[in-house]
């Protein structure tokens, strides 16, 4: 019987170890991933680091459930949603003025 596990070490790599960012393009480690988004995680967060340490514990330990749910479950509503909406609201502005 092997005494090998599987599991994800519950903390993250010391800061001395990075990865390649896919959004910045260079090496980061993850104490800027973690307050990336004004003091909260990047939403990519999970994606990212997910094979490294149990990342997703780890952020759910550490933040409220409506700052986990905001960035990782409600990642917003794509561009072309937020844009059609900007101009709803354009059109609805300007209906009301004439
Ligand atoms: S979590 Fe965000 S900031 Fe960190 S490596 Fe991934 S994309 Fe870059």
């Amino acid at each position: 019987m092997s005494d090998k596990t599987d599991a994800l070490s519950p903390k993250p790599p010391s800061e001395k170890f990075s990865i390649r960012c896919p959004r910045l393009g260079h090496q980061i480690n993850f104490k800027y991933c973690e307050i990336e988004n004004s003091g909260i995680p990047c939403f990519k967060a999970l994606d990212c680091w997910y094979t490294y340490f149990d990342v997703h514990k780890f952020l759910e330990d550490k933040l409220s459930k409506e700052d986990f749910k905001k960035v990782f479950i409600d990642k917003g509503q794509p561009k072309v949603l937020s844009l059609l909406d900007l101009i709803e609201k354009a059109k609805a502005k300007k209906g009301r003025k004439s």
